[in-house]
C-alpha cells in the first residue's frame, strides 16, 4: 500500500547506490584528494538490496535507478540486474553511469534485462575531459555509448553539468552529438550538494542562460508539457529534437520528488541534501520482520518534509553546503555516497 509524507507526496521512485567507489574525479562531485570511504563489511549484498527494494515496492515504489559513485565498478552487477528485472511489479529499472566501464558491460547489462542507461557526458574533448574528471578516459566513454547503441537499448541519455568557464561553450556540441548518437541529452545545473566543496554561484549555468543560448542557435524551443515527476524539464527545438534541464539550482522541483536514495550500505535518504538518514541494513541484518521493515520504512516515508533544493535556493547567501571538515568524518554527506 503506497503512502504520502507530510507534503502528500508518495514514494515511487528508489535510487540505489551500490558502491560509493568511482574511477572519475569530476570537479563538480569530486574534487578532493582524499575521501573517507564505506567500510566493505557494510555494504549490502545483492540479495539485501532486493529484499529492500521489495519492501520499498510495497510501499510505492515502482520505479529504481542503479548508481553510485559508479556502479559498474561493483562486480557482477549484470547479476542484480537480472534480479531485479524480474520483479513484474517494477515498471522501470535504469542505470547511471560514467561510462568508463559501459563498453565491457553493455552486452550483460541488456542481456539481463537493463531497461534504460543514462551516461554522464561533460565534454566532448578529450584534454578537457582529462582536466575537468582528472582521467583521461573519454575515448572509453564514447566506446560505452556507441556499445549501448550496439547492443540494443532505447532512450539513451547523456547527462551534462554545465559551469561556466569549464563546458558552457559545448551546449550546441553536446546537443548535435546527442542528436548523432539518437540520445536525448539532459543539461544540468550545478548543485551545491554535499561533496561540491568548490560550488559558488557565479559557476552556475541556469536553465535560463542554457535556454537563452540554443535559441540564439536554433530559433523559438518549445517546452513540452507533460505531466511528470521527473527532474528534467523537456524542451523541443523548432526542428524536432528534444532535450531536458534539471533545473534543480534555480528552479527545484520539491514539490513533486518522489524519490528516496538507499546508500551501498543501506541507509534510507529522503533527499539529496538530507544531512541524516535511517539505517535499514541494522535491523535487516539483525533479522527484523518483514512487517517491522515495512512499518520502518513507512513511518520514515510519512514524516517526510524534505524539501532541500528549494531551501537553499531561498538562502540569500551561498557556498559550499557542508564545511570539507564535516564532509571528512561522514562519508554518508558526500554526493557520490547517496547516487547523485
Ligand atoms: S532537493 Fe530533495 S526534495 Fe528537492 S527534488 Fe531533490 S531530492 Fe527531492
Amino acid at each position: 500500500m503506497s503512502v504520502v509524507d507530510t507534503q502528500g507526496r508518495p514514494l515511487r521512485s528508489l535510487r540505489v547506490s551500490v558502491t560509493d567507489r568511482c574511477n572519475l574525479r569530476c570537479h563538480y562531485c569530486m574534487p578532493e584528494d582524499e575521501y573517507l570511504w564505506l567500510q566493505r563489511d557494510d555494504l549490502l549484498s545483492f540479495e539485501e538490496i532486493g529484499r529492500l527494494v521489495d519492501l520499498c515496492g510495497e510501499v510505492g515504489v515502482d520505479r529504481v535507478r542503479l548508481t553510485g559513485g559508479e556502479p559498474l565498478l561493483r562486480r557482477s552487477l549484470p547479476g542484480l540486474v537480472a534480479q531485479l528485472a524480474s520483479r513484474p511489479w517494477l515498471r522501470d529499472l535504469a542505470l547511471t553511469t560514467n561510462g568508463v566501464r559501459l563498453a565491457d558491460a553493455a552486452a550483460d547489462l541488456k542481456r539481463a534485462g537493463l531497461a534504460r542507461v543514462t551516461v554522464s557526458l561533460d565534454t566532448l574533448r578529450r584534454d578537457r575531459f582529462q582536466r575537468l574528471a582528472r582521467v583521461d578516459a573519454l575515448p572509453q566513454v564514447l566506446a560505452g555509448i556507441d556499445a549501448v547503441r550496439r547492443v540494443g537499448f532505447a532512450h539513451l541519455k547523456l547527462d551534462a553539468v554545465v559551469t561556466h568557464g569549464d563546458n558552457d561553450d559545448e551546449l550546441v556540441d553536446l546537443l548535435e552529438f546527442a542528436r548523432s548518437v539518437d540520445a536525448e541529452l539532459r543539461y544540468i545545473e550545478y548543485m551545491d550538494v554535499g561533496g561540491a566543496t568548490r560550488w559558488r554561484p557565479e559557476a552556475v549555468v541556469s536553465a535560463q542562460e542554457i535556454l537563452a543560448r540554443l535559441t540564439d542557435r536554433y530559433g523559438a524551443i518549445q517546452p513540452i508539457e507533460e505531466p511528470s515527476s521527473a527532474p528534467a524539464t523537456r524542451y523541443r527545438l523548432p526542428d524536432g529534437l528534444t532535450f531536458g534541464i534539471i533545473a534543480s539550482t534555480t528552479r527545484p522541483f520539491c514539490r513533486t520528488c518522489d524519490r528516496a536514495r538507499l546508500t551501498a550500505d543501506g541507509v534510507l535518504l529522503l533527499c539529496l541534501y538530507a544531512q541524516h538518514g535511517t539505517d535499514l541494513r541494522r535491523p535487516l541484518r539483525a533479522g527484523a520482520s518483514h512487517e517491522t521493515m515495512l512499518n520502518l520504512i513507512r513511518a520514515v516515508w510519512k514524516g517526510r518534509a524534505d524539501r532541500g533544493a528549494e531551501e537553499r535556493r531561498d538562502m540569500h547567501q551561498r557556498g559550499a553546503y557542508i564545511p570539507l571538515s564535516i564532509l571528512k568524518k561522514d562519508a554518508h554527506l558526500e554526493m557520490h555516497t547517496r547516487g547523485g
